[in-house]
């Protein structure tokens, strides 16, 4: 063949800057690229056998060989794929063959934004001239009595296209390294690079280094065979990763080993789900459950992107619903336009039909076991109970699966689903018919009548500091359940959204009063308890309240309305600072036991010194069971402490 010069066709002028561009970000994709075109060179020769198009040898083995040469700054890729023909090599790469080239050159010459466009538009193999000043490519073609052609260009837009020197079939890719890029000559950086694309591409990759012949390495031995001794070096990846295989060939142990070497995390997963679908799209993966140790932990999970296994990104939330970024995984979906740039995927139909699949199979698998392996599902429900929570309030379709299956922890560790709080026909109010809603506009009462039926849950969210409130609740046979996660502010709101008849109330938003014991305080001593408190407290508008409380030992309790407490948190977690939020401080309200012998003993000793002691010492009390005292506080509750003992022992 005589020696071919030519032109890079279509605007090519303009493409080299552009690629240059992209240098800036992932400069490492080549090596996928390159990488994906030898896969793919191998799979269509594997495809062509099949179809009895060719003939393979008889051990015939997939392989790609990465060689690094860091003293000639070059780096090969070789694989025995398919090869190309001079007349290939001209249509496929010369011609820079793609339909999208002008169009591409329009849209993105000004913004180099993502490294996805550079597969996207057919460009992959260019990616080569990020690192390298000139590129050389040797083939054969698989093709009868086809020749071997080379093919050099070195980035401007000429080439020549010559005889080449390959006597097996395939292709091999010389990279001369530019000066700024010589790290991709070091096979470190390229072991480096090959794990984190190539790790799980479907055929076997090996890395030499200074291998003394690149280019006519054998077909079917590898090249380390030139010394008999030598052990034959592992390849880098791992071609049949576990999320290929079927889930009931998998172990737990297989499941355990693989997330620790992809994740490097050296905690057990809590468990995990296997997705393999083929209809109406094909999807694989494995997502796991990490052990969540604290909410804030939570944001560490990673969920890897592959498309036929060959990596794409981590945790791209266009693909994976955000709530589900906790977790760990990888996905692996080869109908998926995963070389386009993110933007046009987030109004992809197909994308939000992937994320809606993994939603649902993530609600199915937790709801599935909830039913069929309660005990498990409790186990796990600690550190599961954030995420879901989460999720639900995120995802619609998500919450209105789990919220049956949301798990409520009692005062004394029993899970209960609210089912089993709530019967379930009591959980929504009763949907009215058109005539009563008109009657209750017209009543105004509506509301009134709707509270009355609530059903209510008490819950606490401090199992320390609200002590003296649970033991209340403990005496008289009630219920409580502990939602004490940061979550839980929103997520009693949403539940209560969800449920129309459903109230949670914080178990210090109001107190039992023991209705059997009839006799009420006179409105006088109920005026003057009022003023005597207001004084002890330093505090004019303090609601006072005098009640039988069932609990004969209480004397004095502070509540809190739960709608003022709720509005002050969530003010808080959007990130409102104390002095902001004190302005909206929900009022306390101190609610006596009438029954006590110490307001009793106040009310009778109104005016001496003693009343006065024990009223500021019975509000202090009070305040202590309720939240921590300020340092001035807690100095004067000492000092009136020592002051009453004192008083015993004279
Ligand atoms: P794409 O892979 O998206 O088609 P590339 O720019 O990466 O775009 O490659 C262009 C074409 O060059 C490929 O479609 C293929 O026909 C050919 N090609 C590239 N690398 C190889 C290879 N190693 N073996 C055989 N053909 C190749
Ligand atoms: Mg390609």
């Amino acid at each position: 063949m005589a020696e071919k010069h030519g032109n890079l066709s279509i605007n090519s002028e303009n493409i080299f800057p552009i690629i240059k561009k992209w240098m800036y970000s992932d400069k490492d994709i080549f090596v996928r690229e390159l990488i994906s075109n030898a896969c793919d060179a191998i799979t269509k020769r594997k495809k062509l056998a099949l179809a009895g198009e060719c003939e393979l040898p008889e051990d015939y083995k997939p392989r790609i060989e990465v060689i690094t040469d860091d003293v000639e700054r070059t780096l090969t890729f070789i694989d025995n794929g398919l090869g190309m023909t001079a007349d290939e090599v001209e249509e496929y790469i010369a011609q820079i063959a793609f339909s999208g080239a002008t169009e591409f050159l329009e849209k993105y010459k000004d913004k180099a934004d993502s490294d996805q466009i550079i597969g996207h538009f057919g460009l992959g193999f260019y990616s080569a001239f990020m690192v390298a000043d000139s590129v050389v490519i040797d083939t054969l073609s698989y093709k009868d009595g086809a020749k071997a052609a080379r093919w050099v260009c070195d980035g401007g837009t000429e080439y020549v296209l010559d005889e080449g020197e390959r006597t097996t079939v395939g292709t091999t890719i010389t990279l001369h390294i530019n000066d700024d890029s010589l790290e991709f000559s070091n096979e470190y950086k390229i072991r480096e690079t090959l794990e984190k694309y190539c790790r799980f591409m479907p055929y076997e990759i090996f890395v030499y280094k200074n291998a003394p012949d690149p280019v006519s390495a054998p077909e079917n031995a590898p090249s380390g065979q030139a010394d008999e001794k030598k052990e034959e070096p592992k390849p880098v990846n791992d071609i049949h990763p576990l999320w290929t295989k079927n889930p009931s060939e998998c172990t737990d142990e297989d499941y355990k080993t693989f997330y620790r070497r992809v994740f490097n995390d050296y905690k057990e997963p809590l468990f995990w789900i296997h997705l393999n679908m083929d209809y109406p799209f094909n999807l694989k993966g494995i997502l796991y459950f990490p052990r969540i140790g604290n909410e804030y932990d939570a944001a560490e999970g990673k969920i890897k992107l592959y498309n036929n296994q060959v990596f794409i990104a981590d945790n791209i939330k266009e693909v994976i619903p955000e709530y589900l970024l906790v977790l760990k995984g990888v996905i692996d979906c080869p109908d998926l336009p995963l070389n386009v740039s993110r933007s046009a995927l987030q109004n992809d139909g197909f994308v939000n039909k992937i994320s809606d699949y993994i939603s649902k199979k993530v609600a199915d698998k937790l709801s599935g076991m909830c039913k069929v392996s309660r005990e498990d599902y409790e186990k796990y429900w600690d550190d599961i109970a954030p995420f879901i929570k989460y999720g639900c309030m995120k995802d619609e379709k998500f919450g209105d699966k789990m919220l049956d299956y949301i798990l409520y922890k009692d005062l004394d560790g029993k899970y209960a689903v609210l089912d089993d709080i709530v019967p379930k026909e009591e959980q929504m109010k009763p949907e009215k018919t058109e005539e009563a809603k008109k009657e209750g506009e017209e009543a105004e009462d509506i509301e009134e009548d709707d509270e009355l039926g609530s059903r209510i849950i008490y819950y606490v969210t401090d199992t320390k500091g609200q002590s003296q409130y649970i033991n209340l609740f403990k005496e008289e046979g009630k219920k409580a359940y502990i939602l004490d996660r940061n979550i839980d502010i929103s997520f009693v709101t949403y539940v209560e959204q969800k449920k129309t008849n459903v109230r949670f109330l914080r178990i210090d938003s109001e107190i039992q009063e023991d209705l059997t014991d009839g006799e009420e305080i006179s409105a006088e001593d109920a005026d003057e308890l009022e003023k005597i408190f207001r004084k002890a407290a330093g505090n004019e508008t303090l609601a006072v309240k005098t009640e039988n409380l069932k609990n004969e030992k209480i004397a004095s309790v502070i509540t809190i309305a739960e709608e003022d407490r709720r509005m002050m948190e969530v003010m808080k977690m959007y990130g409102m600072s104390e002095k902001e939020v004190s302005g909206f401080e929900p009022k306390p309200t101190l609610v006596l036991n009438k029954k006590h012998p110490l307001v009793s003993y106040i009310l009778e000793h109104k005016r001496s010194k003693n009343g006065q002691l024990v009223a500021e010492q019975l509000y202090d009390l009070a305040l202590l069971a309720n939240r921590p005292l300020s340092p001035e506080e807690m100095t004067r509750f000492v000092e009136r402490s020592n002051e009453i003992m004192l008083k015993i022992l004279k």
